[in-house]
């Protein structure tokens, strides 16, 4: 015997009422996408499951991949037999017997989709329960909490057994909550803001600000494979790289170093909000959180925000700085992020930027910069492409060529 199919139990979606539907759509094809690396699989899902048809591929890895996808409440591998009473007695008593351990319970729960099938559920529960004895004499049935439940579903084309429920990754399927923008340096926090908006269904797309010959072609890529770490929640991201030289060349040349940092990153939120706009995102994500550094002050956050009136989601704003490497571990971004790639922040950072600017200077110092035209400029030297799981080897090295 051997694993055909595990079987999917949704999360939270089911007290969705008549949007089910749309969140379950959602789920199968987030599946289908996380999944594509493995092209024999087939998925299929309707109002109480999802299927994912192994088709010969190996179990393990699938497994893998799915406890990462948001919107799965559990999953179970099942085994296929034959839907003939004899030989579904001697594969309970041999799966039975793999797993069973002294003093172990046990209960068998039956389904007959297929009621053309000789026995109905109730004979069934009580034929395979008679077969489970007479293989292992001292084992214990047990309706309530049993340490096993084997279950068995006799559909048209065959019958099924399973046993293990795995736990899910929970939240929401990514895209059901909507789309925002993730504001994406190298660092450490952005790509754990990213996870966590996806968790509660928020699909994202990437923004990130490069400023070369300032920064390499080095940091692009590690912001690049930071994003794609990120695809495994729930498919592919497209990757926005804006092109930020000339704002942070103009902001150097013609800003007091003090408040360098606040015009920056109202430039870098600004034309976020127009690419968001553009490509019809609700919300703008970034990793800030309280007192890091000096842009994280209540007052650097109001003088930075006040130039949209967009959500601006910041799932990290409480974490300690501990908390958020602790989940960037979990989340296998935290040894990429640590990589030495300089992002643009780093570069042009002053040594004493301003912990409380204030905005009537902030605005004083924008008057000295074209603003309209910078922003108009680098919006118009985007470079969009998609990220998935596959395309590591591909499309970016090929990127990466034509930059060196
Ligand atoms: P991170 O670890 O995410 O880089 P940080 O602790 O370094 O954050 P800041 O440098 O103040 O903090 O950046 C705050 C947020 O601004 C980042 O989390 C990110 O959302 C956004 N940001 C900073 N630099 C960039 C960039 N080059 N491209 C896109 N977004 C950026
Ligand atoms: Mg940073």
């Amino acid at each position: 015997m051997h694993y055909s199919e595990i079987m999917i139990r949704y999360g939270e979606l089911s007290t969705k009422g008549k949007n089910r539907m749309y969140f379950i759509n959602r789920l199968k094809n987030n599946i289908k996408h996380v999944l594509s690396v493995f092209p024999e699989i087939r998925v299929t899902a309707d109002r109480d499951r999802a299927h994912v048809y192994l088709n010969g591929c190996d179990y393990l890895p699938v497994a893998e991949s799915l406890k990462e996808i948001f919107g799965i409440q559990a999953f179970s591998p099942v085994y296929k037999a034959e839907k003939d009473v004899e030989l579904l007695k001697k594969n309970v008593q041999e799966l039975m017997l793999s797993i069973y351990q002294k003093g172990m319970t046990f209960k068998i729960t039956s389904k007959r989709s297929d009621h053309s099938f000789e026995l109905d559920s109730r004979e069934l529960n009580q034929i395979m329960g008679a077969a489970v004895f007479a293989a292992i004499p001292d084992i214990q049935a047990q309706m309530k909490n049993p340490d096993i439940n084997l279950t068995i579903e006799i559909r048209e084309e065959a019958a099924y057994l399973s046993y293990e429920n795995i736990k899910g990754a929970g939240g929401l399927p990514v895209g059901t909550s909507g789309k925002g923008m993730l504001m994406l340096s190298g660092g450490i926090d952005s790509p754990v803001a990213g996870y966590l908006a996806l968790k509660r269904g928020v699909a994202i797309e990437a923004v990130h600000f490069a400023s070369p010959p300032y920064t390499s072609p080095g940091a692009l890529k590690k912001a690049q494979d930071l994003a794609r770490k990120l695809t495994k929640f729930g498919g592919s991201i497209q990757f926005i790289e804006v092109p930020f030289t000339e704002i942070q060349e103009e902001i150097k040349e013609k800003v007091p170093e003090a408040y360098l940092m606040t015009l920056t990153r109202r430039f870098m939120l600004r034309i976020t909000d127009r690419i968001r706009q553009e490509r019809s995102g609700q919300v703008i994500i970034t990793g800030e959180s309280l007192g890091q550094v000096a842009s994280q002050t209540l007052e650097s956050m109001q003088a930075i925000n006040a130039v949209t009136s967009t959500p601006v989601i910041r799932p990290l704003v409480t974490m300690d700085k501990l908390e958020i490497i602790e989940m960037a571990q979990k989340i296998d971004t935290f040894n990429l992020s640590i990589q030495p790639f300089e992002d643009c922040c780093t570069v042009f950072a002053p040594d004493r930027p301003k912990t409380h600017p204030k905005i009537k200077n902030v605005e004083q110092y924008e008057k000295r910069l074209d603003v309209e035209g910078l922003i108009e400029r680098a919006l118009s030297g985007l470079v969009i492409s998609s990220i998935s799981s596959q395309s590591e080897n591909d499309e970016i090295d090929e990127l990466l060529d034509s930059l060196l």
